[in-house]
């Protein structure tokens, strides 16, 4: 399970930085979110706790896989065991509960001695790439990975809503650690830009500390006044022209 996460990790992080931090296509500067190069030395630290992050996610993963096999979860294998709407139904309880517990749990380590003790090491990173997506204390990684292997013994799901649902959650870590939005740019506006975490959304966590805490959708950010968004996606020079566009709701 180790080498499996390690090797995505690398394989993921090392494909996307090539393309948009070593290749640079100028087509995408308009998406660029900061400017990199004054941080290019925290990459190695990076790397380093993202590996101990490996480690540890691979004990509770390593722990929910063989439960599944011994048939002691509530995962199901046979799509027909359940009505079809539940399917895409569970997929979206998964996503909700996971972002509730993210967003609670992200705002329990920032109560000043908690952010000290286990969430300084993700903040080092003040301008994410994609080498940032794991990098958290080994105390932090536990937190946010025992949810799911959790949630596997109390809510039916099928096997193979469980795989999307596990790529998703390693996809959307990843992109929004990018340092560039990814996204359509017309999802800065409407319904998307309304409820869905964006790589500009988490940057701005990033940058600012004390908002944006959610996972995948705005709702508790939102519910809980601790939401900040941008117009428009601007590169972060500085944290001038983006943070005079800010828009808190
Ligand atoms: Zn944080
Ligand atoms: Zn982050």
């Amino acid at each position: 399970m180790f080498l499996v996460l390690t090797i995505r990790y690398l394989l993921v992080s090392s494909i996307l930085y090539w393309l948009l931090w070593v290749r640079r296509p100028q087509s995408w500067e308009i998406r660029r979110l900061h400017d990199m190069d004054e941080r290019k030395s925290k990459i190695k630290s990076e790397i380093k706790w993202s590996l101990w992050s490996c480690l540890v996610f691979a004990i509770p993963s390593g722990f929910m896989m063989e439960m599944i096999a011994l048939g002691k979860t509530k995962v199901y294998f046979n799509l027909t065991e359940y009505d079809w709407w539940y399917v895409p139904i569970s997929l979206f309880v998964y996503l909700f509960i996971h972002d509730t517990y993210f967003y609670w749990t992200h705002r329990w380590l920032h109560l000043p001695p908690i952010y000290r003790l286990f969430h300084k090491i993700h903040h080092e990173s003040i301008n994410p790439t994609p080498w940032t997506s794991f990098s958290f204390d080994p105390v932090e990684s536990m937190i946010t990975a025992i949810i799911i292997p959790i949630m596997v013994f109390i809510i039916p799901i099928n096997i193979g809503v469980l795989a999307i649902l596990l790529t998703l959650m390693t996809m959307f870590g990843v992109v929004n650690h990018t340092g560039y939005e990814v996204y359509p740019l017309s999802w800065m506006h409407g319904f998307w830009q309304e409820n869905w975490i964006t790589p500009t959304h988490h940057n701005l966590h990033h940058h600012k500390f004390n908002c944006n805490y959610g996972l995948y959708f705005r709702f508790w950010d939102r519910l809980m006044n601790t939401d900040v968004m941008i117009e428009t996606p601007f590169m972060m020079q500085g944290d001038s022209g983006v943070l005079s566009q800010e828009r808190t709701s």
